[in-house]
């Protein structure tokens, strides 16, 4: 459905990703993996069509759709919306104005807005909702576009631990319906929830089920210094700005 072939990409002087080549099928749930520099975002873009690489290629089937959710939780603050609005803008596609919604495009949206629990929070504005609050309106915004693809940065990190069990309920019933969705993430126990993991380091360190990939000598081929120790069963990780550590089982 996406597939690379030698991609690469160079911000000026800097190698953001070595050359790749892989592909990202259809109903799939992939977790990018790998610490803070790792190439996650850029991988994400260049998956998108936000990025270009500078070398090789990105395929992608001719009408093929995405929607992406962008990794700064802060984002759109300024938007002086309410979270009807924002639910709105889903329905907006390459048409500038389609006012008014169709029936069906108002059943997707309260749809999407029921899954991702925040029928109740139309009427808010969303510059005042809690992080999780307003993760969770972006993802209904992403899943009631209909897009094929669905590509998400760091979509969990840092929520409320309902938000995320919802999201990636949401997540993994959109992979069902044959969706493609590619998350980015530096928690292991995300990654778990994958079926595919691509460890990343500025190149894929590893691509596979989460058994094979997420081994100790692979995490610290990934994270380097950072894979700090082990506990049986238990990798420890320090967290991407090395403040302090996380304990995943
Ligand atoms: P991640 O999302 O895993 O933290 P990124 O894809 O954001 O990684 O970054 C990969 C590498 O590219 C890092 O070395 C980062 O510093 C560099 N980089 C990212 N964005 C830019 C940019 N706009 N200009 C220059 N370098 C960048
Ligand atoms: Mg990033």
């Amino acid at each position: 459905m996406i597939s690379l072939e030698g991609a690469t990409f160079d911000y000026g002087r800097t190698r953001a990703l070595a050359p790749t080549t892989t592909r990202f099928d259809a109903g799939s749930l992939v977790a990018l993996m790998g610490p803070n520099g790792s190439g996650k975002t850029t991988l994400l873009k260049l998956l998108g069509g936000l990025l270009r690489p500078t070398a090789g290629s990105v395929r992608t089937p001719a009408d093929f759709t995405v929607a992406h959710v962008d990794q700064h939780q802060h984002q759109h603050r300024w938007m002086p919306l309410t979270v009807a609005e924002v639910l709105r803008m889903s329905q907006y596609g390459s048409r500038p104005f389609p006012w008014p919604l169709s029936k069906d495009q108002k059943v997707r949206i309260a749809e999407a807005a029921e899954r991702l629990e925040v029928t109740e929070l139309t009427k808010r504005s969303f510059s005042e909702l809690s992080g999780g609050q307003r993760q969770r309106v972006l993802i209904a915004d992403a899943v009631a576009t209909g897009a094929q693809c669905l590509l998400l940065d760091e979509p969990i990190t840092g929520l409320d631990l309902p938000s995320q069990e919802n999201i990636l309920q949401v997540l993994g019933a959109e992979r069902d319906a044959g969706r493609l969705v590619v998350l980015s993430t530096h928690h292991l126990d995300e990654a778990r929830r994958c079926e595919r993991v691509v460890l990343l380091n500025g190149e894929i360190v590893a691509d596979g089920a989460p058994d094979q990939t997420l081994t100790a000598e692979n995490l610290a081929d990934t994270f380097g210094a950072r894979v700090i120790g082990e506990v049986g069963e238990r990798t420890i990780v320090l967290d991407d700005h090395g403040h302090g550590s996380h304990q995943h089982t």
